[in-house]
């Protein structure tokens, strides 16, 4: 996934918004300003229109991150951690480390969403209310208005019984306790995820096809949804295929080392056009500093590469987004790259040191074997 900016931390978990938001905040900002407020009040001037639409989308933003921070502090207070949370199209995402130990767990962490939607859209309709009895201008209660019903509509959503919203994980948490196995459970909810997917996606272009355009959205939603239901699915059974295999047994070692004071010039001869790797590892004082990749020299204009030094563009080991410990499951490994969009990951021992890189063709090629034995 896109790494987002960081915006702060709350109760200890990163708050991180990713570019796709910006366009998001954009278009909600156009639809609450030029479409929905102009209506409720007619005599606003622009000026107030967007002023009061920008004070609309930020709290439609704050009622997206409250949801999601609920779901992480329970998360964390089951001590499932949640490591980020991050905000971009259609809302946020919590990233959680691990699955939830039980399904009481899971249940807690994934109801708690949904009733903050709630509560918070009956805490902005209660302020419509008041605001109307105060007789305080139209255009501010029907902001109000707007960001209450939002809020109705997200906690709707939201439950909608298809893996991986938070419905679909209430429905599998039952199920799961039901029939006391996650696979089953999250094979069935995940399916039904899909299916709420697909009827989204024709329900969209059946809309767009009766003229409103609002079906795009529809389609947009629709197909997030039947992907990361598939992609959930497919990562469990990840879990089962590579169960128990562990980093120390995939990973290369020893790792084949550039020095770090190499310039890009001479590791491209020396190393990578003669060795057919596309990672090495950087070497300093007998021990391994970093990763660099083909693509960290790429980033630096040819014309640069016999001043710049393999040290300033590697991938620093110290960094825990980089390296994994030997005895964690493959499958972390996995997870691991997939989070930070890597290919590869250097391998540490008990002391912090590096011993091997593990990489994410020697995983694929292991499910592919393992994929076949069983069948396919
Ligand atoms: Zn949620």
């Amino acid at each position: 996934m896109v790494e987002g900016w960081r915006l702060g931390s709350l109760f200890g978990i990163n708050i991180e918004i990713n570019f796709t938001w910006l366009i998001i905040f954009g278009l909600i900002l156009w639809t609450v300003s030029a479409g929905i407020l102009p209506g409720a009040a007619p005599d606003a001037s622009p000026t107030e229109l967007w002023v009061i639409g920008a004070i609309t989308t930020l709290l439609f933003f704050a009622s997206l991150l409250l949801h999601e921070v609920a779901h992480s502090v329970m998360a964390n207070s089951l001590g499932t951690e949640v490591s980020r949370i991050t905000l971009f199209v259609f809302g946020g995402v919590s990233q959680m480390k691990n699955e939830p130990d039980d399904p009481m767990s899971e249940f807690k962490i994934a109801i708690v969403g949904p009733l903050t939607s709630i509560v918070l859209g009956g805490i902005f309709l209660g302020l419509y209310v008041v605001m109307q009895q105060l007789e305080v201008p139209r255009l501010y209660w029907s902001a109000m208005l707007w960001v209450g019903q939002i809020n109705i509509a997200l906690a709707i959503f939201n439950m909608i019984p298809g893996f991986p919203l938070d419905g679909g994980r209430v429905l599998r948490s039952i199920l799961w306790n039901t029939w006391n196995s996650l696979e089953r459970a999250t094979r069935i909810a995940s399916s039904i995820g899909r299916g709420f997917g697909y009827a989204m996606i024709g329900l969209g272009f059946i809309a767009m096809l009766a003229g409103a355009l609002g079906g795009l959205w529809f389609v947009a939603l629709g197909w997030l949804l039947s992907s990361a239901a598939a992609s959930s699915y497919q990562q469990l059974q990840m879990r089962r295929t590579l169960g128990d295999v562990y980093v120390h047994d995939l990973m290369s070692s020893p790792v084949e080392t550039i020095p770090q004071d190499l310039t890009l010039n001479e590791a491209a001869e020396e190393h990578f056009m003669r060795v057919h790797f596309t990672a090495f590892g950087v070497e300093q004082n007998d021990s391994i500093v970093g990763l660099v990749r083909m693509q960290d020299l790429q980033q630096v204009p040819r014309d640069q590469w016999d001043r710049v030094t393999v040290g300033e563009v590697m991938q620093q080991a110290d960094s825990e987004e980089r390296t994994i410990n030997s005895d964690e499951e493959a499958v972390e490994a996995m997870m691991e790259m997939a989070r930070n969009d890597t290919g590869r990951l250097l391998v540490t021992d008990h002391s912090g040191e590096v011993i091997g890189i593990i990489s994410h063709s020697d995983l694929q090629r292991l499910i592919r074997v393992r994929g076949g034995l069983n069948g396919g």
